[in-house]
């Protein structure tokens, strides 16, 4: 599974370091920048699940950092020592998803990472494709706002259609992606799940096939 990425922007370095080996413990890849401008050229190049983003920084802060930040949808927990309320409800309402006071218990960090990062998947993991809703948390399909019963393999084939909309997946690659194996040629395995999940889906006309090569969700 890959790693969850966490961008670290604060410039003291003690509090960064701190919080850079705790989180690189628990399992996150971590990247550190010590000041706003940096912070915005490196989230330009690369992508984030997270951002703990320092309040005070020197440049640009980590509000005005946020207004920048907020398009790319990546969820923000502000980090700072000033704890009055008015910079708490600021934070919130800047798009942040949540706010920790300096200084804190490294646990505590990291159950509202935990939180944040599982709201935010939720949020974020239901695909849509016109008249079908994927849940992939619940791993639930609707169908025209009707529960609809997939098999395991059905659910995880339409996920990947989904997010491949319009490209043509090799049946390698399906098989590989699925069923976790490698391809075997004289398998109908997989010709059998798109018929199903085309009958069950409404997709006869959407699921395509490309002679010899694999599918394609248009
Ligand atoms: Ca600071």
């Amino acid at each position: 599974m890959r790693m969850l990425r966490i961008l670290i922007v604060e410039d003291e370095r003690a509090i960064s370091d701190l919080v850079r080996i705790n989180l690189t413990k628990a399992g996150y890849e971590c990247v550190c920048v010590y000041d706003g401008m940096t912070a915005a050229d490196i989230l330009e190049q690369n992508k984030f699940d997270l951002i703990i983003l320092d309040v005070m920084l020197p440049g640009l802060d980590g509000f005005e950092l946020m207004e920048y930040i907020r398009p790319m949808a990546v969820p923000v927990i502000f980090l700072t020592a000033k704890a009055s309320l008015a910079d708490r409800l600021k934070g919130l309402t800047s798009g942040a998803e949540d706010y920790i006071v300096k200084p804190f218990e490294t646990a505590e960090l990291l159950a509202r990472i935990g939180i944040v990062l599982r709201r935010y998947n939720k949020e974020s993991e239901k695909l849509g494709y016109n008249n079908i809703e994927a849940d992939v948390e619940k791993r639930s399909v609707t169908y025209d706002g009707t529960e609809t019963e997939l098999t395991p393999k059905e659910f995880d084939l339409l996920v990947l259609f989904i997010r491949n909309r319009g490209i043509t997946l090799f049946r390698e690659k399906i098989y590989e992606e699925v069923w976790g194996m490698e391809f075997r040629a004289d398998s109908r395995t997989l010709d059998l799940h798109i018929q199903r999940l085309r009958k069950k889906l409404g997709l006869e006309n959407s699921l395509k096939t490309v002679f010899k090569v694999g599918y394609r969700l248009e």
